[in-house]
C-alpha cells in the first residue's frame, strides 16, 4: 500500500513489544531469544511485555526465571485467564516506550521480521499491520478470514487485507487501553485509522504454532459475525451513536407524522373517516413512539461514550516484574 502523505520521517526512541500469553510453556524462552536476536543491530531501547492470561500451565514459572535474567523481560500476571484483549490493555498501558508492538506467544509471528515494520515507522507511518498473505492453513480457518476482511474492508474503505493479524507495529496513542476490550483488539487498524492515523501494511509468514495447542474454536464463526456487525457500526458510527439512532427516528416521526396528517386531511377536505384507515393511523401512531425510544437510544448511547473511558477495569492483576 503506498500513501504518498507518508513523507514525515521518524525516529525510532524505543519499542514496547506486548505478547499476551495463555498456557504457553513451550514457546516463551525460544520466542524471546529470537526478539532479542532481531533487535540486535538496533541501538534504541526495547522491552518485552509478556502478559500471562491465567495459564494453567508451566508459562508463569518459565516467564519468572526468564525475567530474572533479563531485565528487558517484563511480566503481567493476571489473576485469572481474561483473554487476549484484555492483555493486549494492560501491556499497553504499562508500556513505556513510544513505539508499540504486538505479536502472539506461539511463534506464528517470527521476531526477525520486526526489521520490516520498523522501517515503515521510519517513513512516517503510524500504524503497521502485518498481512499473513500465504493464507491461514485449513479452510476452516481461511474462508471465514477472507470474507471477514473483504466485509470489514468494504464497509471501513481502509485498503487493509488482514485486519485480524496479530502482529503490528504502531505509535503510541493508534489504539489506547479502553478502546480493545472484548474482541475489538482485532479491529485495531480500523480504530487507529478511524483517527486518521496512517497505515501501512507488510507481508509476513504465517508459521505453524510451535507448541502447544490454539485457544480458539468453533466460536471463531459466531465471534466473527458479531464482531463485523460490532465494528461496523463502531467504525462508522464510533463517536456519534445519536447519529445513527436519531436519522433512523426522524425517518420513523416523519412518516408517522405525515400518515397522520395526510388522513386528518383527507377527513377535513373530502370528510373521508379516519376509521377505514384504523390499521394505517395505528402504525402511524407506533412510528411516532418508535421514534421518541430510538431519539432515546441515541442520546443514552452517546451518554455511555462519555462514561466508557473512566469505567476500563476488565481484568485483574496478580503481580507484575520488573516493572520500576
Ligand atoms: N491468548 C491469550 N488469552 C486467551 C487466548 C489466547 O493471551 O484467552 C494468546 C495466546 O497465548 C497466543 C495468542 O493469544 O499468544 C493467540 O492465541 P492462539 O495461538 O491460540 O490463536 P490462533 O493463532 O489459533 O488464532
Ligand atoms: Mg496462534
Amino acid at each position: 500500500m503506498k500513501d504518498e502523505s507518508a513523507s514525515v520521517a521518524m525516529d525510532i526512541e524505543g519499542l514496547s513489544i506486548i505478547i499476551p500469553a495463555y498456557n504457553e510453556e513451550g514457546n516463551i524462552t525460544i520466542l524471546y531469544e529470537k526478539i532479542r536476536q532481531s533487535l540486535s543491530s538496533y541501538d534504541f531501547p526495547w522491552e518485552a511485555i509478556f502478559i500471562d492470561d491465567g495459564s494453567e500451565d508451566a508459562t508463569p514459572g518459565v516467564l519468572e526465571e526468564l525475567a530474572s535474567r533479563e531485565k528487558r523481560v517484563k511480566v503481567i500476571f493476571f489473576k485469572r485467564n481474561f483473554g487476549k484483549g484484555a492483555a493486549y490493555s494492560a501491556g499497553l498501558k504499562m508500556a513505556r516506550y513510544p513505539v508499540l508492538a504486538t505479536m502472539d506467544a506461539d511463534l506464528q509471528d517470527d521476531p526477525a521480521e520486526i526489521p520490516k515494520f520498523l522501517e515503515k515507522i521510519r517513513e512516517g507511518y503510524e500504524f503497521v499491520t502485518g498481512w499473513k498473505y500465504r493464507g491461514k492453513g485449513y479452510i476452516g480457518k481461511s474462508l471465514p478470514s477472507k470474507v471477514f476482511n473483504m466485509v470489514i474492508r468494504k464497509v471501513t474503505k481502509i485498503d487493509v487485507h488482514d485486519f485480524n493479524c496479530p502482529y503490528r507495529v504502531f505509535l503510541r496513542g493508534a489504539v489506547e487501553p479502553y478502546e480493545i476490550y472484548g474482541e475489538l483488539y482485532r479491529f485495531m487498524p480500523v480504530i487507529a485509522a478511524s483517527k486518521g492515523y496512517r497505515i501501512a501494511e507488510v507481508k509476513v509468514e504465517n508459521y505453524p504454532r510451535h507448541s502447544g495447542k490454539s485457544k480458539y474454536g468453533l466460536e471463531r464463526f459466531t465471534r466473527g459475525l458479531f464482531d463485523s456487525l460490532t465494528i461496523m457500526f463502531l467504525s462508522v458510527y464510533m463517536k456519534r451513536p445519536l447519529h445513527f439512532f436519531g436519522s433512523l427516528g426522524l425517518v420513523h416521526l416523519f412518516v408517522g407524522f405525515f400518515t397522520v396528517l395526510g388522513l386528518y386531511i383527507r377527513k377535513f377536505l373530502w370528510g373521508y373517516p379516519i376509521k377505514d384507515y384504523q390499521f394505517l393511523f395505528i402504525m402511524a401512531i407506533f412510528l411516532m413512539i418508535a421514534s421518541v425510544q430510538l431519539i432515546s437510544v441515541g442520546l443514552v448511547s452517546e451518554l455511555m461514550i462519555k462514561l466508557k473511558k473512566q469505567d476500563a477495569k476488565f481484568y485483574y492483576i496478580e503481580k507484575t516484574i520488573n516493572f520500576e
